[in-house]
């Protein structure tokens, strides 16, 4: 039963088949048995799981898509009385007081939490390698990465350690790990799902996004967290869709831009094949392709990297073993104990960015780098307005290969240009979501993505449920409650 969508566990739990406190058990059995080997989860709460479950069974919550469906939620967003260490000794201890806004959604929906996933150390890599804690292997290759920095998440959903996962994006971490393990990820307009609880890293970026075996459940999941939220500045107050209404409707007539830079350069050839096959697909199924230009794409790292740690530097001054995070035991001074503290606390991905932060920061090079980071970011979110007078949606690679073999620290430049595709759409703040197109290298998993304008999440849950069903008879799905 754990291999099943979201939504076949709604549907069985609604007829009764087996109950939620079963279908929890299945999960943590499971856990039990892979998690070891597989490394995903950094905390499993398993009595605080089977008390919702038993809730859900007594018919004491509410009753939506998702009561009593199990997932997980990554380590980097709030959820009261259970440990958050966004993977990172500078909050091994830290139990928040507070539940994220995302946290308190799915929790109004009676949702069973199993536990909180591995990640790259607050959010900053692409393969689960930065974690302090463990290292998350890839569900189809162990040898190799599950993606990042949402990988602890991606995995567990993959290896059927939970039936969907949250994990947060501030330049792939959602879209580029859900790739790597062959499932769906959706990266939602900035400012529509609320970041109150989720520990920042480039607060002008972060985003949380849903992660799913399929694209239907993925709008489901994003219906639940979706939404405005007054503790949060830059959620935006708006009728948000019902992302399922019209996901059936197919795109006939609907304008795919495929931009060159995508498709040239630093992509390999079995990605590359993967996703023009899905282009020819989506023609076969009338859309029409378009082939369009996004001139700054070899922009995006640099002018992403810069403002990221920008942001870092000045979010992560917090933690100085005073106001919050780890404390160094032993210090003369007052100096000292910022110095170990925070020299003990953060890895060696996590300094590397406050320093590069600070230095862009610092009097002397703000405007030759920070600020020309800004104009470029303008420069940017202008292609894609461009872009999107051309054609409705975009199609492209999500990331230039499949999964990284595991010991990539050798080479860091590598990750650092590994998300030439995906940063730009949060530089912009646009939504877009990956699903998988097939296979490459050693039979691992390929994935697209499908980019639109500001709020067209419908529209692109549609062009990819499209894709995803091909052929298939899809009116098995009946969203009514
Ligand atoms: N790989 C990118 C980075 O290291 C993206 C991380 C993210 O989206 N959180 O910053």
């Amino acid at each position: 039963m754990i291999k099943k969508s979201v939504y076949e566990h709604y549907k069985a739990l609604k007829n009764k088949e087996y109950s939620s406190l079963e279908l929890t058990n299945e999960y943590l059995k499971e856990i039990g048995k892979k998690d070891e080997e597989l490394g995903a989860y950094i905390t499993v709460t398993s009595d605080i799981a089977r008390s919702a479950a038993e809730e859900f069974d007594k018919g004491k919550c509410r009753k939506t898509i998702l009561s009593g469906i199990p997932m997980n939620i990554k380590d980097n967003i709030c959820t009261k009385g259970v440990k958050t260490t966004c993977g990172s000794r500078m909050l091994e201890d830290f139990i928040p007081p507070y539940d994220a806004f995302v946290v308190e959604k799915l929790k109004s929906e009676g949702a069973v939490l199993l536990g909180k996933t591995n990640m790259d150390e607050f959010a900053m890599g692409s393969t689960c390698e930065n974690s302090a804690f463990k290292i998350t292997k890839n569900p189809v290759d162990s040898s190799r990465v599950p993606g990042g920095s949402s990988g602890g998440g991606a995995a567990a959903v993959a290896k059927n350690e939970a039936a969907y996962a949250l994990g947060s994006e501030t330049g792939g971490s959602v879209r580029q790990p859900a790739s790597f393990c062959g499932l769906v990820g959706m990266k939602p307009t900035y400012g529509s799902v609320s970041r109150y609880g989720l520990v920042a890293y480039a607060s002008s970026l972060d985003q949380i996004g849903p992660i799913t075996k399929t694209v239907a459940d993925n709008a489901i999941v994003m219906n639940a967290i979706v939404g405005h939220d007054k503790r949060d500045s830059t959620s935006v107050l708006r009728k948000y869709d019902d992302f399922t209404v019209g996901i059936k409707k197919g795109v006939k007539g609907l304008k795919i831009g495929l931009p060159k830079e995508f498709f040239d350069g630093a992509i390999s050839d079995d990605v590359k094949s993967a996703v023009m096959n899905a282009a020819k697909e989506y023609e076969k199924m009338g859309a029409e392709l378009i082939d369009v230009s996004f001139p700054s794409l070899n922009l995006a790292p640099s002018t992403y990297y810069t403002i990221t740690c920008a942001e870092a530097s000045s979010n992560l001054a917090r933690y100085d073993g005073i106001r919050f995070g780890h404390r160094a035991e032993k210090y003369n001074s007052i100096d000292e104990l910022y110095k170990k503290s925070r020299g003990e606390g953060f890895g060696q991905e996590v300094k590397k960015r406050i320093m590069a932060g600070t230095m862009v920061l610092s009097a002397g090079y703000h405007n030759e780098y920070y600020k020309k980071a800004l104009t470029i970011k303008s420069k940017i979110t202008g292609d894609f307005k461009k872009l999107f007078g051309e054609c409705q949606i975009i199609l492209a690679p999500v990331s230039p290969t499949v999964a990284y073999k595991i010991g990539g620290e050798k080479e860091p430049l590598r990750d650092y240009f590994g998300d030439i595709y995906t940063v730009s759409v949060n530089l912009a703040g646009v939504p877009a979501i990956s699903i998988p197109c097939g296979t490459g290298e050693d039979g691992m998993p390929v994935g697209m993505q499908l980019i639109g304008p500001h709020f067209s999440e419908s529209l692109l849950y549609r062009a990819a449920f499209a894709y995803e069903n091909m052929g298939k008879a899809v009116d098995i799905y009946d969203f009514s409650i």
